[in-house]
């Protein structure tokens, strides 16, 4: 039996409410880092296939009324709203900065409002 206070690089993990199991802080640390770097690759694959991640609000251009919505694959796609036709222009929003973004079609910068940047 490992005396837990010999051993301050230890932490206790419960598991069926009874059972302990020791696991170095460290072994914790590489898996976390493991899940999370796991998670950015799985995202950054799925926005280069084109698919809306969620991390933000979808954009509304208020100058030309192009508009990003989410097709039933999950890919990104933009429309113009006065079309009344859902139809992929291909065209995306580009990120300036974190809260901006220019608008593909007319050039209009579109800031993001406080409460759709709290993903920090
Ligand atoms: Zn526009």
């Amino acid at each position: 039996m490992i005396n837990q206070q010999d051993r301050s690089d230890l932490v206790g993990i419960f598991r069926g409410g009874q059972t302990i199991i020791l696991k170095p802080v460290y072994d914790l640390l590489h898996d976390i880092s493991k899940v999370a770097n796991a998670f950015s690759t799985a995202q950054r694959q799925a926005e280069a296939l084109g698919v809306f991640t969620s991390d933000r609000e979808l954009l509304e251009c208020p100058d030309c009324g192009l508009l990003e919505d989410v097709a039933s694959d999950g890919r990104l796609i933009t429309y113009y709203k006065e079309d009344g036709v859902i139809e992929d222009t291909g065209l995306r929003f580009q990120e300036v900065d974190r809260v901006h973004f220019c608008c593909p079609s007319c050039k209009c910068i579109i800031e993001l409002k406080d409460e759709e940047t709290n993903h920090e």
